[in-house]
């Protein structure tokens, strides 16, 4: 059975054929896998994770590939629920010259993930639980994932959340600050960008507003800043970690990437104490994995592989 379990969204993301294009001027776009639990997923198995996905996906085509794309990246799939009743939902990513991204989807993200979908004994047996926002946005797939969340606290697990704000797929932004601030309330582990924090708190500095997050079941908190790396943050303890010089092509699944090292090293060790030289150690290893993901196009190609991250630390430290 699988140590750690993605819960949400399992989606075809439409990329340009080219860079640098927006969706006003893309000539044409490819179909790529998607969906942040389900990069998560793959980025944990590349690293060395044994991961399952817990999701429904649709018996189209476009879901064949997704769940094929899951198995190839050595992902878990026995907790894929297939459907019939639904569409794969999709997502347009442009990636314009100014980085910005934009998003335009269509369908349920979450293909009807529904409470009967959650399997509790593979949970029991777990130990981590990961999820994110977009999951809590249809009615159905927040009663499952929170569930599933629930009996994974009870359980004594891990319960990880990445923010991953969508605004364009919440009614208002009122309703998206509700459902990341109940993630947040169920994880023992948080992950957000500064752009997130500054969302929710109004700041970007973690230090002066991370903390007003926490509540007493949340051990750790991750704030990421792109090229500058990440800050983590305890209940007692805070420290910035500078991330790896590279040449950046495609941030698509830096995040996820990122995600997937930090989970990964917290599973080696799971009960042991976060002291800040172990913090250190966790985040140096995240920024290598999220740094190499910008490197090369697409989300799920881009994940690297347990050998490729230890090779950029060894590199950076020979310097
Ligand atoms: P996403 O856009 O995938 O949702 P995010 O906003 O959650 O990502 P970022 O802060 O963009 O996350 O990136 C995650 C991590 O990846 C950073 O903390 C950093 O370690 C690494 N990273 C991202 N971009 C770069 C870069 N240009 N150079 C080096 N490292 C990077």
């Amino acid at each position: 059975m699988a140590d750690a379990i993605c819960m949400g969204e399992l989606l075809i993301d439409f990329v340009p054929v080219t860079t640098g294009t927006d969706l006003l001027t893309a000539p044409a776009f490819q179909k790529a896998a998607g969906g942040a639990p389900a990069n998560v997923a793959v980025g944990l198995a590349r690293l060395g994770t044994s991961t399952a996905l817990m999701c429904r996906a649709s018996e189209d085509g476009f879901g064949k590939f997704l769940v094929k794309t899951l198995e190839d990246g050595g992902v878990d799939t026995s907790l894929v629920r297939r459907s019939r009743r639904t569409r794969t939902p999709l997502a347009f990513v442009s990636l314009a010259e100014d980085a910005e991204r934009e998003f335009l989807f269509y369908g349920d993200p979450s293909a009807g993930f529904c409470p009967e979908d959650v399997d509790f004994s593979a949970i029991a047996k777990a130990k981590l639980v990961h999820f994110g926002s977009i999951g809590l946005i249809p009615e159905q797939s927040c009663a499952a994932t929170l569930s599933a969340v629930d009996a994974a606290r009870g359980h004594g697990l891990h319960v990880s959340f990445d923010a991953n704000l969508r605004l364009d797929l919440w009614p208002n932004a009122d309703a998206a600050k509700d459902a990341i601030r109940e993630g947040i309330e169920r994880a023992t582990i948080v992950k957000l960008s500064d752009d997130e924090l500054e969302f929710l708190t109004g700041s970007r500095d973690p230090a002066a507003t991370a903390r007003s997050l926490f509540h007493p079941g949340l051990s750790l908190m991750v704030v990421t800043h792109g090229k500058y790396g990440c800050t983590f943050i305890t209940p007692e303890i805070d420290g910035k970690v500078p991330s790896f010089s590279v040449v950046p092509v495609d941030t698509t699944g830096a995040g996820d990437a990122f995600m997937a090292g930090l989970l990964t090293g917290l599973l080696e060790h799971p009960d042991d104490p976060l002291t800040s030289d172990r913090l250190y150690t966790m985040c140096r290893f995240a920024n290598a994995a999220g740094a190499l993901a910008t490197t090369m196009r697409g989300g799920i190609p881009g994940l690297p592989s347990r050998a490729a991250v230890t090779a950029l630390i060894t590199e950076e430290a020979d310097r």
